[in-house]
């Protein structure tokens, strides 16, 4: 028998501080932390579309964490910590980034759960007087911190691709000792590389971690935020990435909800994660992942590049 924690009861306060942050941002959903001196908060509006909105790769929740994370990389850790909270349903990508990088996320969906964009609630409701007022005059919006931190992922990533050619792992090696070399790691993190392979074997991205700017930062997610501001598109159908180092939970739940096909992309990895994060992905659920194995990726290599050259 599993001893579940009782669900979390959304107290009035909670609500007043989410419905004034959704009143100042018309037309968005908001995420926000407490952490003790700050109410940190981010906002983001919703795609209308709900076919691309389950596979874009940022939402409040995520801009929550990657703007924390990248305020103050040192104290991003304690900060996220404690409860999160968030007007929108999580998707199955932002449960995945709070379960790695927070642990847990009240959802408080607003008023009578208004879907009226722009709407909010009246000013006076929590201004002034009232629960959660003097919370809010500490708010920080940390939206456009996460924005930036994403913006010199993309930045860094166009100076100096590494050389084409090789096989795709070998290609995310490159990304890897890059990542090493240019010291973008945070002090306890292993450098990795990952590359994404198109159906017709292009190499069209790589990618590495950066946890010195930001703990969520890892080589996958790096990898699906870039491909989506390129191309704003999933992933097409028949890709496959590429790993030096086993997929966590939070980038296997990010490349699954990225792809074009709903059990996600194929994941080659380097190296297996024996963290416990690394568990029970949902590549593994769907079957998605395999070692590499130099002899058998060699093989398949050459049989594509004859298809090719047949065809
Ligand atoms: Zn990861």
């Amino acid at each position: 028998m599993s001893r579940r924690a009782p669900p979390y009861a959304v107290t009035p306060e909670d609500r007043a501080i989410t419905d004034h942050l959704r009143h100042r941002h018309p037309g968005e959903e908001v995420a926000w932390v407490d952490d003790g001196e700050l109410v940190l908060h981010a906002h983001r509006p919703i795609p209308t579309d709900p076919s691309s909105a389950a596979s874009v790769p940022w939402s409040p929740v995520i801009d929550l964490i990657q703007g924390i994370a990248s305020i103050e990389p040192g104290r991003s850790h304690a900060r996220l910590r404690r409860r999160l909270f968030s007007s929108v349903p999580l998707r199955m990508m932002d449960a995945a980034f709070v379960k790695v990088q927070a642990k847990r996320c009240a959802v408080v969906l607003s008023g009578a759960a208004k879907r009226i964009v722009g709407a909010g609630v009246p000013p006076g409701r929590v201004q002034g007087e009232g629960p959660g007022a003097s919370r809010l005059a500490r708010a920080v919006d940390v939206t456009p911190a996460a924005e930036e931190a994403r913006a010199a992922v993309r930045t860094a990533h166009h100076l100096s691709p590494p050389p084409a050619g090789g096989l795709p792992m070998e290609v995310a090696r490159e990304w890897a000792l890059r990542a090493r070399r240019e010291g973008e790691l945070h002090r306890r993190d292993r450098p990795v590389g990952a590359v994404l392979e198109l159906p017709d074997g292009e190499i069209a991205l790589g990618a590495m971690n950066r946890g010195g700017e930001g703990r969520s930062l890892h080589a996958e997610v790096n990898l699906a935020q870039m491909w989506w501001a390129r191309r704003g598109a999933p992933i097409p159908k028949g890709s496959r990435v590429h790993v030096t180092l086993q997929c966590c939970r939070m980038c296997a739940a990010v490349l699954v909800a990225l792809s074009e096909d709903a059990r996600g992309p194929e994941v080659i990895f380097g190296e297996p994660d024996p963290g416990r994060f690394a568990r029970e992905t949902l590549l593994q659920t769907f079957d998605r992942e395999r070692p590499f194995d130099r002899l058998s990726d060699r093989l398949a290599d050459r049989s594509t590049a004859e298809d090719l050259s047949g065809g």
